[in-house]
């Protein structure tokens, strides 16, 4: 398996490989870049059929969460871990505080949260070894769990998308549909209906979309029909590549905004969205509230930073999400890209210009004069 090779290597600047005969923990940690800070990323639990998928997995998400972290404007570089396994049945407890104790072992240049196959409780057991965890506090009010802000940020995304492709300064009446009703999608949908707009919704869990009708007074639509609706804005918040070649010719939208990560197929659609006069918001800036959190979470194990601190420095930064679209959308018309390509460009510029790279303490690193009569 080549790393220093590998297709989505991208100038990671370490990835370390960890294997516990005890616990049976298989798990690598890429850390892509720490200009701007410590690497934070989720720990996946997945599965993966080979190794060499796991890191081509790794590589990719931890890539992703330094632009996503730089475009949020935070002090934060990007990294991942995956743990080899299937959560449902070779979880344990100690593999858990195995993966801590590898954690603690990379001295702070990683921290990690919950993520696909991982929960709270599973982080706050990987807490019992390392100090370097995030996404676990209760008084962030969810418990830890982002959702809400993520929701926040995509609406305050979507207002900013309409404002400068419609020109209007209201939702009022303004017919968004809505692709998945889960934690984000949901919350979103009460957001936009509380601000006046006309909601179309779909969902696999007829729940969700009953759920919609009866309290947001939404359109229940089926499966794929969402995407040819008659709307002003496509928010995909369900799966990834729901921007794809069946689906691309049917948009009416002239804004695609929502929550669902990796929503372009390819970067040909992303094109395409752009050859057709569609605002696209990119979704790793529209959907970074959720990193916000984890990042402002984070700060308040410190002692001398609040909760009042936490609740005013979380929503100053998530609506920031809109002045970094609204700086990406007018350089995407000024310079005829897509704005896919223009979000990459602004995170490079700002994470390859910051200069106060992240570097471990040296506290716990032995003095000369140590070292020195140990190996005499
Ligand atoms: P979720 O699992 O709570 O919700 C997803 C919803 O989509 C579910 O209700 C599911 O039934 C529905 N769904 C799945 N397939 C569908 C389909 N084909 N058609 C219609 N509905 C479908 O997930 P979530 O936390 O709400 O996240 C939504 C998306 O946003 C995901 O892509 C996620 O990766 C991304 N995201 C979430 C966060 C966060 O803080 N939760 C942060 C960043 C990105």
């Amino acid at each position: 398996m080549s790393v220093f090779s590998h297709r989505e290597f991208d100038n990671h600047q370490q990835v370390a490989f960890f294997k516990d005969k005890k616990t049976g923990l298989k798990a690598i940690i890429a850390v892509h870049n720490t200009n701007l800070g410590q690497a934070l990323g989720g720990c996946r639990m997945w599965p993966y059929a080979t190794d060499e998928e796991a890191l081509t997995d790794v590589l990719r998400l931890s890539r992703g969460m330094t632009y996503k972290s730089a475009l949020a404007n935070l002090k934060l570089g990007g990294g991942k871990a995956v743990i080899i396994g299937d959560p449902r049945s070779q979880k344990s407890d100690e593999l858990l505080y195995a993966m801590g104790d590898f954690i603690e072992g990379l001295g702070g240049r990683y921290i990690t949260a919950e993520d696909s196959g991982t929960s709270v409780p599973d982080i706050l057991k990987m807490s019992q070894r390392t100090s370097y965890i995030s996404g676990v506090d209760k008084a962030s009010d969810h418990g830890g769990d982002p959702s809400p802000s993520t929701a926040y940020g995509v609406f305050v995304s979507l207002r900013e998308a309409v404002t400068y492709k419609l020109g209007r300064a209201n939702l009022q009446g303004l017919r968004v549909a809505i692709q998945g009703l889960g934690n984000v999608g949901y919350r979103l949908a009460e957001y936009l209906h509380e601000a006046g707009a006309e909601l179309f919704v779909t969902d696999i869990v007829q729940a969700n979309v009953d759920r919609a009708v009866g309290e947001l007074n939404a359109t229940a639509v089926a499966g794929d029909k969402i995407f040819a609706l008659d709307v002003d804005v496509f928010a995909p918040c369900a799966l990834g590549a729901a921007i794809n070649d069946q689906t691309i010719d049917q948009l009416r939208a002239t804004i695609v905004a929502g929550a669902a990560n990796n929503q372009l197929a390819t970067t040909d659609h992303g094109q395409l969205l752009h050859n057709r006069g569609v605002l696209y918001a990119p979704d790793y800036v529209v959907n970074a509230g959720g990193i916000i959190d984890v990042y402002y979470q984070r700060k308040m194990l410190s002692a001398d930073y609040s909760a009042e601190n936490y609740a005013s420095d979380l929503s100053t930064k998530v609506e920031g999400i809109g002045t970094t679209l609204k700086e990406i959308f007018a350089r995407s018309e000024a310079e005829n890209l897509p704005t896919f390509v223009i979000a990459d460009r602004v995170a490079e510029e700002r994470f390859n210009s910051a200069t106060n790279c992240w570097q471990p303490t040296r506290s716990n690193a032995p003095t000369a004069t140590q070292s020195y009569s140990k190996s005499v």
